[in-house]
């Protein structure tokens, strides 16, 4: 499917100079949101994942409906502050930005095979603080799969040795 029709370009958000990839309205259409969501959950049936993990808040998007799929648990990570129980944490840049993330210290069991989903992969700064928390709590790192890639930022080189899955590339 060309499911780039159906992402919105918004200029200048959210701030001058950035081109932002708006998802929700390919989220808003039922049958190119569940096909998108579907080479997601294709991909990951071939890699025996145990379960998902996304970062706030569009890594749930994605996430949320794959694991639903394959009947997996899904773990959020979650920016600082926002989970109630013990933490471990790592510190990113952004594309726009500085933070810091977040994972339940239980929510991975040594050993677990881990998908990753996100809406997007920009600079990769986002997916590889992900993948530390994971690989913290002894997670295998198995794919990272994202709607959208933008190839000019090389958040790849990031991920190298990594499995990666992108449905659209600008
Ligand atoms: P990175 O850490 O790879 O530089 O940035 C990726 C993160 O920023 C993702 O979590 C993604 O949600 C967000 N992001 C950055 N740019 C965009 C954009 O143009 N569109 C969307 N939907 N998310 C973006």
């Amino acid at each position: 499917m060309d499911y780039k029709k159906y992402i919105t370009v918004v200029e200048d958000w959210p701030k001058e100079g950035v081109r932002f990839k708006d998802i929700t309205t390919l989220m808003d259409n039922g049958p190119a949101f569940k096909s998108a969501v579907n080479e997601i959950v294709e991909y990951a049936k071939s890699k025996q994942i145990d379960l998902v993990v996304g970062p706030e808040a569009r890594g749930f998007i994605v996430g949320c409906p794959v694991s639903y799929a394959l009947e997996v648990g899904f773990a959020p990570v979650r920016k600082e502050g926002k989970l109630p129980r013990e933490v471990i944490k790592v510190d990113y840049g952004l594309e726009y930005g500085k933070n810091i993330l977040t994972i339940h210290k239980d929510a991975i069991k040594p050993g677990q095979r881990v998908l990753i989903t996100d809406d997007l992969l920009a600079t990769g700064g986002t997916i590889e603080a992900t993948i530390k928390l994971v690989e913290e709590l002894g997670g295998i790192v198995v794919g990272c799969a994202f709607l959208i890639e933008l190839t000019y930022l090389d958040g790849r080189d990031k991920l190298d040795g990594y499995d990666v899955l992108t449905l659209m590339e600008y």
